[in-house]
């Protein structure tokens, strides 16, 4: 069957549709994200957040895959680390503006025109 949810990371809504076999599964496919989703940014207590995904190289050469939670108002980004055995990303920690080298804006400015 398919089945979609709304999950909120703040105040954005990030829609989840997919194909599953049994309720069971949709409990695990959602609670599995819900976890990593925060409410609000620790630094500024905004809502304002969006779901980021950056795509580098390491210094091999090789593409880094980086996930993260950025709040719009003040720049900082919870960083979400990746499972070794492919089951999905965790919470790290909150940080300022990642390679700004600048201290972080004003609370209500928006970086990058979002
Ligand atoms: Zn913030």
């Amino acid at each position: 069957m398919r089945f979609q949810i709304v999950l909120k990371v703040g105040e954005t809504p990030i829609t989840l549709s997919d194909e599953v076999s049994s309720m069971e599964e949709v409990f695990e496919k959602t609670s599995a994200l819900a976890e990593v989703l925060p409410e609000q940014c620790q630094n500024c207590e905004s809502v304002k957040l969006k779901p980021n995904h950056r795509l580098t190289k390491s210094k091999a050469g090789k593409p880094c895959h980086y996930y993260e939670v950025t709040c719009k108002s003040c720049g900082w980004a919870l960083a979400l680390g990746q499972r070794q055995d492919g089951s999905g990303l965790y919470p790290k920690e909150w940080g300022p503006p990642y390679s700004k080298g600048e201290a972080a804006p004003a609370s209500n400015a928006s970086p990058d025109g979002w």
